[in-house]
């Protein structure tokens, strides 16, 4: 398993204490810094000269890989070192894959794709049976018996309590135990299907746990749809927020009198504004500014979102001169920084906006 640096910091000298602690020998500050950096591999233990054999031989052990990768035509599989998504981050999220026996299903599956927060996604494989496919490069698309050579481990879907049983183990084996015989990525096929329903629980549980790849004999929209859907929920880096570009977005052809709002580029706060935006009777802007994806109020304390920032976006996009409203409306939450962005941008009035964007609508009924 991988080391947490609070785990590395408990064998450091300035954990227990001892002479040395802190000494900067390192080249890191601290003992905790040097700890934190070695477990992001930002760092190499021998530059510590008093790491502990102890932690020598547990920190060589960590980076044993537990599982295997595997990688066709770009696209990985397999890779992980953790059982559970907060104890570091899942790596490669589980690969949907379906066999098409025909021209006509072929098109089917390549024609299927979804953009989900900025994401544009659609079935990962597509393995053909009993007929060959030419000039299709753009697509990521392999025969049967190319499949079957590959270095995977097939789980039987055996029934879901057994197939569950199986894919836990086998996950805690090659994790826990770094047991070479389990090390292969592992996938679970579905025969065609009858119930899409019932495969879909299944298949919902299989990405959660523990199935590195999921190969299906039937396709269904609305299955991968959802399928896709719970998969980019799981496998998103708790360490790195969703987010959108930073620019200035337009809602219903908005011209140079239209509504003007401003958020960051915290995915989930821009869609739930964009949403609101898009169903209002009146075109509007929306300025989205950068803040490493956070929500405004966790932006403005982390100080993503300044008052200098706003000015520099705005000038970025020389928006002053394609507007002749004057007026920008806030998020409520960011209340208390009318002033500072008014002192800062000329060009603009601050107009104090609502905290939760499903107020949107009632607030630009009743603005004058
Ligand atoms: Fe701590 Fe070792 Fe770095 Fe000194 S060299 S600060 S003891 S980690």
């Amino acid at each position: 398993m991988e080391l947490s640096g609070l785990q590395i910091f408990k064998y450091l000298p300035a954990a227990k204490k001892a002479e040395n602690s802190n000494c900067k020998k390192c080249g890191s500050p601290t003992c905790m810094a040097f700890a934190l950096k070695l477990a992001k591999n930002q760092t190499k233990i021998s530059s510590c000269p008093y790491a502990s054999d102890e932690l020598k031989e547990l920190y060589s052990d960590s980076l044993k890989q537990s599982q295997k990768t595997i990688e066709i035509n770009g696209l990985k599989i397999g890779g992980e070192n953790v059982l559970y998504r907060h104890e570091k981050t899942f790596i490669n999220k589980t690969a949907l894959a379906v066999i098409v026996q025909s021209e006509k299903e072929l098109e089917r599956v390549l024609n299927f794709k979804i953009t989900r927060v900025s994401e544009n996604l659609g079935v990962d494989l597509v393995i053909t049976k009993g007929f060959e496919v030419q000039n299709r490069k753009e697509f990521n698309i392999i025969s049967y018996d190319e499949f079957l050579k590959l270095p995977l481990e097939n789980i039987r879907d055996g029934g879901f309590t057994k197939t569950a049983q199986d894919l836990i183990s086998t996950r805690i084996n090659a994790i826990k135990n770094k047991d070479e015989n389990y090390s292969k990525p592992v996938y679970v096929q579905f025969d065609k299907a009858s119930n899409f329903n019932e495969i879909c629980a299944k298949a919902s549980f299989y990405i959660c746990k523990y199935a590195n790849l999921l190969v299906f004999e039937d396709f269904d929209e609305a299955l991968f749809t959802t399928l896709i859907t719970l998969r980019q929920n799981i496998f998103t880096d708790p360490q790195k927020p969703l987010q959108v570009e930073s620019k200035i977005y337009e809602f219903n052809n908005p011209d140079e009198n239209s509504l003007i709002f401003m958020t960051t580029n915290f995915a989930l706060t821009f869609f739930a504004v964009a949403n609101e935006l898009e169903s209002l009777p009146v075109p509007s802007y929306l300025i989205v500014t950068p803040a490493d994806g956070m929500s405004v109020l966790t932006a403005w304390s982390a100080e993503k979102f300044t008052a200098k920032m706003v000015a520099k976006t705005l000038k970025k996009w020389n928006f002053a001169s394609k507007v002749k409203n004057r007026k920008i409306i806030i998020p409520g939450l960011l209340a208390h920084m009318k002033e500072e962005l008014e002192a800062e941008i000329d060009d603009f009035e601050i107009v104090i906006g609502t905290i939760d964007a499903f107020a949107i609508a009632d607030f630009v009924k009743n603005y004058k």
